[in-house]
C-alpha cells in the first residue's frame, strides 16, 4: 500500500484543534465533509494545508477553500 492509499482512511491529524471540525460534529447533515476530507483524504483540505504551512485558518473557511457565514 502506498501513502495516498493510507491517507485514504485515515482520520484527519488536526481534528482536536480544528473549528471547523466541531461544527461538522454539531451538524449530521453536513457528514459529507467529514467523509472527503477529516476521515477521507484531509491532506487535500484547504484548512489542513493553511495549517500545516503555518498560516491562520479562518474559521469559516470549508475544506474545499469556500467560505461559510458563521
Ligand atoms: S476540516 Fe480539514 S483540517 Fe479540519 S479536521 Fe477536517 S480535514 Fe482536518
Amino acid at each position: 500500500m502506498n501513502d495516498q492509499n493510507k491517507e485514504k482512511n485515515s482520520d484527519c491529524t488536526h481534528m482536536n484543534r480544528c473549528q471547523m471540525y466541531g461544527l461538522f460534529e454539531l451538524d449530521d447533515s453536513v457528514e459529507v465533509w467529514k467523509i472527503l476530507y477529516c476521515r477521507g483524504t484531509y491532506t487535500r483540505c484547504e484548512r489542513y494545508k493553511m495549517a500545516e504551512r503555518g498560516l491562520r485558518v479562518l474559521p469559516n473557511l470549508l475544506p474545499n477553500g469556500q467560505t461559510i457565514e458563521v
